[in-house]
């Protein structure tokens, strides 16, 4: 007789992404104990970011991305959730995208005023004029001219925040498997897949869902994936550096949430592999303090002086995954195999696109034949040759 534990779904991975698969399936009425997390318990992860920021339109235009405001709509709901019941962990506000009256700035402004109908009407948003923002930030740099101004946004002390989801998981029967998957088997006959963990452990599910963070690319190596390292800062601020808004000119700056008073977060920087350096090692993505803090407080000090003189208390290093055609996370079933599914390359944007990504996910799930996850973010944007899963057996 077989003895091979089986739980109808198995999450693997211990981060944003699997907390909030395993969230939203017992939303969708599974019970907890249907579920288990497999994953290394110590694994230094993206996921343990102090201070992860949370707002609909990163990147260098104010133009939405392809279904980036229904996203936000979800996170939103979320992360005011999470704000209700953990409070000291989640900091809401709004942001300031500033001019300087270079490039960028001037990037801001057009495609602010060119696309901001697009907008979800959750989010409420103006152009802040030269005397107001001074007014209410008397720090920044002189030569900020205008912000768009919008929000709700947050900043959340997720490093803090993640063992406490997962404690409330395992209180409510959630099981997890402390190990790491070294390969899967497929078993067509029983519809199920089998598990081997790095301690030698075999699992049996139903449903297997990869929350693998940036070694998705060790699953299936021909995805077009980059891996990007990068650095935060936390400084001490004073009482005339306190901010009321999170503030953004490439690179941002926020207050953090009360668990660590009297602290900003500065981000973050993109450290690529140089030519010829094996991508996925520790090495390729380290660089030493004295330069890390140069560069980030660099950055930051263009429009917030203060943060080029206030006291470093950390820093801390992480990494993650993109999708490189579009950097938009990749949600679905994986192409030709029964029953597999990915959550990834959440990128920098983990709390805008994490939420409304594991909502897609789960509903896909329930309703294989009714639901159809959006092409922005769907697992079969990409070509099916790029599937080849290595560590199936
Ligand atoms: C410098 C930096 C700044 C960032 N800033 C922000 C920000 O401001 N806002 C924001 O929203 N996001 C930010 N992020 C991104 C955010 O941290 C990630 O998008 C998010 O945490 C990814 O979560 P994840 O669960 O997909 O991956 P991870 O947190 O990497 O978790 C992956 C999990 O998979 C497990 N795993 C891996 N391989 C296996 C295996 N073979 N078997 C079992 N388990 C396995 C790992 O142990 C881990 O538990 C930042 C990231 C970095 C690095």
């Amino acid at each position: 007789m077989d003895t091979t534990p089986h739980t109808p779904f198995i999450i693997a991975g211990r981060g944003l992404a699997a907390v909030l698969i395993a969230n939203e399936l017992i939303a969708q009425g599974t019970a907890p104990s249907d579920i288990l997390l497999c994953a290394p318990p110590h694994d230094p992860i993206a996921s343990h970011v102090p201070g992860a920021l949370m707002h609909p339109l990163p990147g260098s235009s104010l133009k939405p991305k392809p279904d980036v405001m229904l996203a936000y709509d979800t996170s939103l709901k979320t992360l005011q959730a999470w704000k209700q019941t953990h409070p000291e962990h989640v900091l809401q506000t709004s942001m300031l995208r500033l001019d300087r009256g270079m490039k960028r700035g001037k990037r801001y402004i057009k495609s602010y005023t060119n696309t901001h109908q697009e907008y979800s009407p959750e989010l409420t948003h103006t152009l802040t004029p030269h005397d107001a923002l001074h007014q209410e930030q008397p720090a920044l740099a002189k030569d900020c001219t205008q912000a768009v101004q919008y929000g709700p946004t947050f900043c959340v002390a997720l490093g803090s925040l993640l063992p406490i989801l997962l404690e409330d998981l395992i209180q409510k029967g959630v099981q997890q498997e402390p190990s790491k998957i070294e390969s899967i088997q497929r078993d067509e006959t029983q519809n199920t897949w089998t598990i081997h963990t790095e301690q030698t452990h075999t699992l049996s599910t139903t449903h297997l869902i990869l929350a693998v963070g940036p070694t998705l690319h060790q699953w299936f190596p021909d995805l077009p994936l980059g891996v990007n390292g990068g650095e935060l800062l936390l400084i001490k601020n004073t009482p005339d550096t306190t901010l009321n808004r999170m503030l953004s000119a490439g690179g941002h700056i926020s207050q953090m949430p009360s668990c660590a008073p009297h602290t900003q977060v500065l981000g973050s920087s993109y450290l690529r592999p140089h030519d010829g350096q094996e991508p996925h090692t520790e090495e390729a993505f380290y660089r030493p303090d004295s330069e890390a803090v140069e560069q980030v407080t660099q950055m930051i000090g263009r429009f917030f002086p203060p943060a080029l003189t206030s006291p470093v208390q950390k820093i801390w290093r992480g990494r993650r995954a993109v999708y490189l055609p579009d950097k938009h996370p990749l949600v679905g079933d994986v192409p030709g195999a029964q029953n597999l599914y990915v959550l990834g390359t959440l990128g920098s944007k983990g709390l805008l696109w994490g939420p409304f990504a594991a909502k897609q996910l789960v509903t896909k799930i329930m309703n294989p034949h009714t639901h159809t996850i959006p092409m922005s973010c769907s697992t079969k944007r990409v070509e099916h040759d790029a599937w080849t899963c290595t560590i199936t057996q």
